[in-house]
């Protein structure tokens, strides 16, 4: 097995002597990039995921330079997508005052961070409404560089982006790991690499195209891999199944065949649905019926997962000691579909298996079964975190500097 790339290998903030940060101007990209209903934050996980690298720096008398993202506005300025109300709760969060700019480079940003006193917060404007920011702009990233001494990456859920604020600008300062992108790192290759055993590995979801490079990567890694939700439907079909009307991805046919080939060959057991809930309509209040994964109807679709297949993974989780879990089960924001994936997230809460939950989606449905605070570890990337479990290198983590003497 090719082990992944470990964190120690990389500078975090915890290689600078603290005494050295005092008066430094410190630039931290990190991910503010939450859920938002007008100017209201609906769920600021991502804010508080970034205070320990802020609230440490504020300790040890830097000054501090906020750059982050927000939504898509592709090069231009929406106000909808302006940060100053996350600037406002960041500054409840912190307990203290927040600066706060329209823009994120120009003299209009020089002149407040030239004025800004050890242990103060400014929060830049979203690096998006400059169109050189997704394309990793040379200039741009020059710019944005100059604005600091130093530069700390703690937006781990962008860290799989190549744009200016998160690999460009490290072409221009020293550049470390945040406490977050540390932990979520360490984490990843702990249970990469080295996991308490057995490891299982479940994952749902829609299309098996967005996650067929994961399946690849953790196959041999693990030593179970249950694969649920609309994904599995392209594995029954390869596998010969009638699957009906159920989420089916034809390009994906021939190599779904090759990878059941490949699961065959492996050390790693591959569960897939037994039975399941079909509809004959994509609607919650369809009839359902439970069917075996032999019997689905041919003007049926699959939409969740039935009782067999949760007693399966039931058992697996039972004997886990690392449980790994992305994607839904099911159609899990229709309340009549979401029963697998709610039953599955309370089976993890109870386990005694350190249990990793990769972002996006998986997050959505623990916060819908309330066990969140449950977990071993939610991690804050989707995309990110997925190509970390494919085994690519991240930019926004390949770019920072390498310690010189790891241990
Ligand atoms: P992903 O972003 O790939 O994790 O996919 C999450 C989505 O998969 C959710 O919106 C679910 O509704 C959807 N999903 C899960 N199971 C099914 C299924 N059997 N049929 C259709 N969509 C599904």
């Amino acid at each position: 097995m090719t082990p992944i790339a470990t964190v120690q290998r990389k500078k975090t903030l915890h290689d600078i002597p603290s005494a050295e940060l005092a008066g430094k101007r410190v630039v931290v990209r990190v991910d503010f990039n939450v859920p938002m209903n007008g100017a209201e934050i609906t769920d600021d996980t991502r804010i508080r995921a970034a205070l320990k690298t802020i609230q440490y720096l504020i300790k040890n008398h830097a000054k501090i330079i906020l750059l982050s993202h927000l939504g898509r506005p592709k090069g231009t300025v929406q106000e909808s997508l302006r940060l100053t109300p996350i600037a406002r709760h960041l500054s409840t969060l912190l307990n203290q005052r927040i600066l706060k700019n329209d823009d994120c480079i120009g003299p209009e940003v020089e002149a407040p961070i030239s004025q800004l006193q050890n242990g103060e917060v400014i929060l830049l404007e979203n690096t998006r409404f400059h169109v050189e920011e997704t394309d990793n702009n040379p200039e741009f990233a020059k710019k944005l560089a100059q604005l600091g001494d130093l530069f700390v990456n703690d937006a781990f859920g962008v860290s799989h982006r190549a744009d200016a604020s998160i690999s460009g600008i490290t072409n221009y300062l020293p550049a470390v790991a945040g406490f977050l992108v540390e932990e979520e790192l360490s984490i990843l290759t702990k249970v990469l690499n080295t996991p308490e055993r057995p490891l299982i590995s479940i994952i749902g979801g829609a299309k098996i195209s967005s996650k067929f490079g994961v399946l690849q990567n953790i196959l041999g890694r693990v030593d179970t891999l249950i694969i649920g939700g609309g994904m599995s439907f392209t594995l029954l079909k390869a596998q010969g199944y009638e699957i009906g009307k159920s989420l089916y991805e034809p390009d994906l046919l021939e190599a779904a065949k090759t990878f059941l080939e490949n699961a065959k060959k492996s050390t790693t057991k591959l569960i897939l649905p037994l039975d399941h809930i079909v509809v004959a309509t994509f609607d919650n209040n369809a009839p359902q019926q439970t069917v075996d994964t032999e019997n689905i109807p041919k003007d049926q679709m699959g939409v969740d997962v039935g009782p067999k297949t949760i007693a399966a993974i039931e058992a697996e989780i039972q004997t886990a000691k690392t449980i790994v879990w992305n994607g839904p089960l099911g159609v899990f924001e229709m309340d009549n579909f979401a029963h697998g994936t709610l039953e599955v997230a309370h089976m993890l809460a109870k386990s005694d298996a350190f249990t990793l939950i990769g972002g996006g989606d998986s997050a959505a449905a623990i916060a819908k079964a309330n066990v969140t605070n449950q977990m071993s570890y939610i991690s804050t990337g989707g995309g990110a975190t997925l190509e970390f479990l494919e085994g690519k290198q991240l930019p926004g983590i390949t770019s920072l500097q390498n310690l010189e003497n790891p241990e």
